[in-house]
């Protein structure tokens, strides 16, 4: 019997992939830049499934390709094109809240439960598990651990890394890596979980992980502010921090984010007049009623304003309202890709330097790429700018591609030079290795080939992804 019938007759045939027609979607990322055709879609429904295919396929030397809900944004959850034959694993079917414990703030969620889904069995204990973002209806636990996703709140609660207390990993020898605690203390030796946070599925299959909680928002005020420059943004954004208030977000967009949002967006409207060169979104939170949040956000954004650092400002009057806010940002990848064809970059710099990055990178453009349009959105409260840079109405996305090649990279090496990074939080995948083999410190490297060599030295994880 062949591997693939194998696999079948351990999982069923309905779980086992392998027509044309099933497996498409699982051949493609999410921005339909990568394709790869894996022999088969995997979708085991237990650990001890998860551990039946890992050995199965390993005992063939067919490559594992570990997928969530397929919404990374650097192509990491297909099959590499050139790569050896893979299958792609999914954990769509490991989607149970094993547990949830208020008492102890904590919640263990299987690899296949969507993030809305950890979010809603957070709130109903009064609780809220803070990881946010746009794609947080589609994506998956064990793929946000992967990539260890940032999103809107970063700035006040960290990375998905920042929100795991134990973690359970199928190994590629098919053991079960079992450290799914939820203690807050834990010093018995190296904290192995961080290896396959961020890991990309380079060196396993998460299968579920203890998640920490924090308590539940009893108020929320968010604001849509016009500033003049990102300068400005960032005395706004200082005075916010020291209001007394906790911030929980705060976005920064480029005006004519605004104006391909309208375009694009099926009758999204900004909430205000599309005249001012960039726009901010911020959002304070407390976790007791009492506190005077409104009165907070309005005295502070009223001395910004004085101080010329906000020329207008709107704050939503009830949930709906705030939901049409961040419907404009959420939406604004979507709007984007419809737009047209873009080189896009994910990086990160100290707060302090966004203003400077910004400036440092639309001069770059200007000189090389002057038909372009520079555009920069992104969680200015942690650094995290997304640059890309438009393709001129009617260019193809080839040609573009082939015109603006090298734009990602000189964004890279101002952030890289600004002392930040070329991957903030989307990972680094396929579409990032080039950068990797750039900027990655050379000893960096070799620790991580050690690592990989350690604990899949038979390759058989995700090869072509992350290490170049
Ligand atoms: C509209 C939109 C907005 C986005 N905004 C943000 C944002 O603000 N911040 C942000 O960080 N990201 C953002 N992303 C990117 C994406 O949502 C995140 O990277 C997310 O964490 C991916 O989760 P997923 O379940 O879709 O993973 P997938 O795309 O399925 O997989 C991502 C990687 O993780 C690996 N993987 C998946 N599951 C497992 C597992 N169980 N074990 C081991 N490896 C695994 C895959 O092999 C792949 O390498 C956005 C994406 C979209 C489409």
């Amino acid at each position: 019997m062949g591997t693939i019938q194998h696999l079948a007759a351990t999982l069923g045939d309905r779980n086992c992939l392998t027509a044309a027609d099933d497996i498409a979607p699982y051949a493609v990322d999410w921005r339909g830049t990568y394709r790869g055709i894996p022999r088969a879609v995997l979708r085991p429904g237990s650990v001890e499934e998860v551990q039946a295919a890992v050995r199965a396929c390993a005992a063939e030397g067919l490559a594992i390709v570990p997928a969530g809900g397929r919404t990374g944004l650097c192509g990491g959850a297909v099959v590499a094109e050139n790569g050896p034959p893979a299958v792609v694993l999914s954990l769509e079917r490991l989607n149970r809240i094993r547990d949830v414990d208020a008492r102890d703030f904590s919640l263990v969620a299987e690899a296949g439960c969507v993030i809305q889904t950890v979010q809603q069995a957070a709130a109903a204990v009064d609780r809220l598990f803070p990881l946010s973002w746009g794609a947080q209806g589609s994506a998956m636990v064990g793929g946000a651990l992967s990539t260890n996703a940032g999103g809107i709140r970063t700035l006040r609660w960290g990375n998905a890394r920042d929100l795991v207390l134990g973690l359970e990993v199928v190994l590629p020898d098919g053991r079960v890596l079992n450290d799914l605690r939820r203690v807050r203390k834990d010093n018995s030796g190296y904290a192995l979980r961080h290896l396959f946070l961020g890991g990309e599925g380079t060196l396993g299959v998460i299968t579920a992980a203890a998640l920490r909680l924090v308590p539940a928002l009893k108020r929320v005020e968010t604001a849509f502010v016009a500033v003049p420059s990102p300068d400005a943004a960032l005395a706004l954004f200082s005075r916010m921090m020291a209001s007394g208030a906790e911030v929980i977000a705060f976005e920064i967009m480029i005006r004519r984010c605004l104006e391909i949002v309208e375009l694009m967006g099926n009758g999204l409207r900004s909430p205000l007049p599309i005249d001012s060169p960039w726009v901010v979104m911020v959002e304070i939170a407390a976790s007791h009623p009492a506190v005077p949040l409104r009165e907070m956000l309005e005295d502070t954004l009223a001395a910004a304003m004085e101080a010329g650092d906000v020329t207008d400002a709107t704050l939503a009057d009830n949930e709906a309202q705030r939901a049409t806010f961040w419907r404009i940002r959420e939406d604004w990848p979507e709007c984007h890709r419809r737009h047209g064809p873009a080189i896009g970059a994910d990086t990160s710099v100290p707060v302090s330097a966004v203003p400077e990055f910004c400036a440092r990178v639309a001069a770059a453009f200007a000189q090389g790429w002057p038909e372009g349009e520079f555009i920069a959105l992104g969680h200015a409260g942690d650094g995290n700018i997304h640059i890309s840079l438009n393709a001129p109405a009617g260019m193809s996305r080839e040609d573009w591609r082939e015109r603006a090649r090298d734009a990602e990279a000189a964004v890279n090496a101002i952030a890289v030079d600004l002392g930040g990074s070329f991957s903030a939080e989307h990972g680094i995948g396929q579409s990032k290795r080039h950068a990797m083999a750039t900027h990655k410190d050379a000893v960096a490297l070799d620790l991580m080939r050690a690592v990989k060599a350690a604990i899949d030295p038979g390759g058989v994880m995700n090869p072509g992804k992350m290490l170049p």
